[in-house]
């Protein structure tokens, strides 16, 4: 089995922030060398935002492990304090597992919704 890695947001005093998982080396070091992807590099609005919000941060990468501990038989639960609105999709919600903070998502369908 090829090994995946992970990005964490690391920030001081702030558990580590689980942002994507399941990348190639390749994509996680290409996304933690994009210079918005730390404190002292970014120069978007919304990196400074979060600097304001959570002070220095950056993001960086780690080997996924396979064993998730906490989720037996693969079975997230949703933490549904954690919904957060996607930043590229306006109709997808993103939600984290309770259990291991694995970042789910679900897409809202026009149809679906009660008026
Ligand atoms: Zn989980």
């Amino acid at each position: 089995m090829e090994k995946t890695y992970k990005i964490l947001r690391k920030a001081f005093d702030r558990d580590d922030e689980l942002i994507e998982s399941g990348l190639s080396l390749q994509d996680a070091q290409a996304h933690c060398s994009n210079p918005e992807t730390s404190s002292r590099t970014c120069t978007s609005d919304w990196g400074h935002l979060l600097t304001e919000k959570i002070g220095a941060w950056f993001d960086a990468y780690e080997e996924d492990c396979f064993v998730e501990p906490k989720c037996q038989e693969g079975k997230h639960e949703p933490d549904f304090t954690s919904i957060s609105h996607d930043v590229n999709m306006s109709n997808v919600i993103d939600i984290n597992c309770k259990h291991c903070g694995l970042s789910g998502s679900v897409s809202i369908n026009s149809k679906d919704i009660l008026w």
